[in-house]
């Protein structure tokens, strides 16, 4: 990526492009007032750089152009707007912001953005807003990341932990762990510098290896909801499978609440995976059909069945379904014992009809102490079975917990080493080696916090985490 200037001004169009209500264009940075000046006609008259911070406007923007016949400067109106004007260093980026609320469509949105080009601002590269909030100091690179996690994320939980993260609870975890540790690395650079004086501040070795305990089971607090973070971010896949004609069709369609999988009498109906994206308790689920197939009679089929191999491999999560209302049969157990070493949760649907199958022998077969009871047609057992794919994913504390729930991977990654290198630490402490060893390692693991919070954050870094974002962010 080429070098960004962060002394210009830069622009674009901060909402979904698209017909709808309203569309607005931002502007950020030294020149944002001057080139409203330029292009905003108030209904008072008076320019945006007279307008106090945080107050709305109502008029017009114009653009400019030269009359070939006379030579002379013409105006004509593009759209009739609201303009807000957001002095720095209160702003979004800390600059001068101005926002263009106008009608939301491409024609108005585009012109308006190119009258704003065309009047010195440059197009904004796609997170350089919020760059700009980082580089000025408003919030840090996990804050930062926060922002794009709040955009993205797909579920109430995901969203309710980009906000918290956001609010800096997590920054000020780290802030505070990072400080600590410059405090010890403080404390051994005096021993090694000045061995012998009196007045230099060491701490007892004992104290010490405390301290190091200390940051180390904070840093195990943090660390120890993060599969669960990355799965609340993440999401995972629920594949749904057994032989035809069990419900798996109409198991799908219950917990998407759609009919979104043909369901017939006829078994074999789905001859392609179909599915569908369900949020179970705030975790976002792709939820999957298989096609139910065993021996494939020609190539269309014989693909089908490879794809439900696939997704059955990768899946997260599988839910072996049986017909309640028939004993089990050959194909039934050809699968469990197909299935192996996977996630498995076993259930028999269609348990409004009269029972047939014995669920003490199946128990046995698939070699657990429970198998859930649904029926997909009458929506009964699905409250049990969601609940049951979310616990075998999920320890219920960090769903119910008001802890700090970390879920991107460089942190979790940056986290762990830090970890790693505290443990070392300790363990020179314990075998009594030079203390240098100990030096290096709290350097190290400053050197890590200062790359998670971004104060040594690298430029190519930054490049990659803010191009994830998008234009007008
Ligand atoms: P699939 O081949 O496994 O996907 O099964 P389908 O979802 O297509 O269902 C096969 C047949 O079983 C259809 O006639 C459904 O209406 C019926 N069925 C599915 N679930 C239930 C259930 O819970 N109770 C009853 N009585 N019938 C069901």
């Amino acid at each position: 990526m080429f070098k960004l200037n962060f002394d210009d001004t830069i622009t674009a169009i901060s909402t979904p492009l698209g017909q709808g209500g309203i569309g607005i264009v931002r502007l950020s940075g030294k020149d944002a007032l001057p080139i409203a000046n330029k292009i905003f006609v108030s209904k008072d008259k008076k320019k945006p750089s007279k307008f106090k911070s945080y107050t709305v406007h109502y008029g017009w923007i114009k653009d400019d152009y030269m009359k070939s016949s006379s030579k002379k400067k013409q105006s004509s109106v593009i759209d009739e707007v609201i303009l807000t004007v957001m002095r720095s260093p209160k702003t979004y980026t800390r600059e001068d912001v101005v926002e263009i609320n106008c009608h939301s469509g491409m024609v108005p949105l585009r012109r308006i953005l190119e009258a704003v080009v065309k009047n010195g601002a440059r197009l904004a590269e796609p997170g350089e807003f919020t760059r700009r909030a980082f580089i000025n100091g408003r919030i840090d690179l996990i804050q930062a990341e926060a922002v794009l996690d709040i955009i993205q994320s797909k579920t109430e939980a995901s969203f309710k932990l980009g906000i918290n993260q956001l609010k800096g609870d997590l920054s000020d975890r780290i802030e505070h762990m990072r400080n600590e540790t410059l405090e010890m690395l403080t404390h051994v650079e005096a021993d090694i510098n000045f061995p012998d004086e009196e007045d230099v501040s060491s701490l007892p070795k004992a104290r010490l290896i405390g301290q190091l305990k200390k940051v180390k089971s904070q840093l195990n607090d943090i660390l120890c909801f993060s599969q669960e973070g990355k799965i609340l971010r993440e999401g995972i896949s629920v594949v749904i499978c057994g032989k035809p004609n069990v419900g798996k069709s109409s198991l799908l369609n219950a917990i998407i609440r759609k009919e979104k999988a043909i369901v017939t009498a006829v078994a074999g109906t789905t001859r392609d995976s179909v599915e569908d994206e369900v949020s179970l308790s705030g975790i976002p689920v792709r939820l999957i059909d298989t096609a139910g197939i065993e021996v494939p009679e020609n190539i269309v089929e014989e693909a089908a069945l490879l794809k439900s191999r696939q997704n059955i491999n990768e899946a997260d999560v599988v839910i072996m379904l049986f017909d309640a209302s028939m004993p089990i049969s050959k194909k039934d157990k050809n699968l469990i014992s197909e299935i192996k070493d996977k996630n498995i949760i076993y259930a028999v649907n269609k348990i409004d009809l009269p029972e047939k199958i014995n669920i003490d022998k199946l128990k046995k077969i698939c070699g657990v102490k429970k198998i859930i009871r649904i029926s997909a047609l009458k929506k009964q057992g699905l409250n049990l079975l969601e609940k049951a794919v979310v616990k075998s994913i999920m320890s219920s504390t960090a769903i119910n917990s008001e802890q700090i729930i970390i879920s991107n991977v460089r942190h979790i990654t940056l986290l762990k080493s830090i970890k790693e290198h505290i443990d070392c630490a300790i363990s020179s402490l314990d075998k009594a080696l030079p203390i240098e060893f100990v030096a290096e390692e709290l350097k190290v693991s400053l050197d890590f916090f200062d790359r998670l919070i971004g104060n040594s954050a690298r430029e190519d870094l930054l490049d990659k985490i803010f191009s994830e974002f998008c234009i007008g962010k």
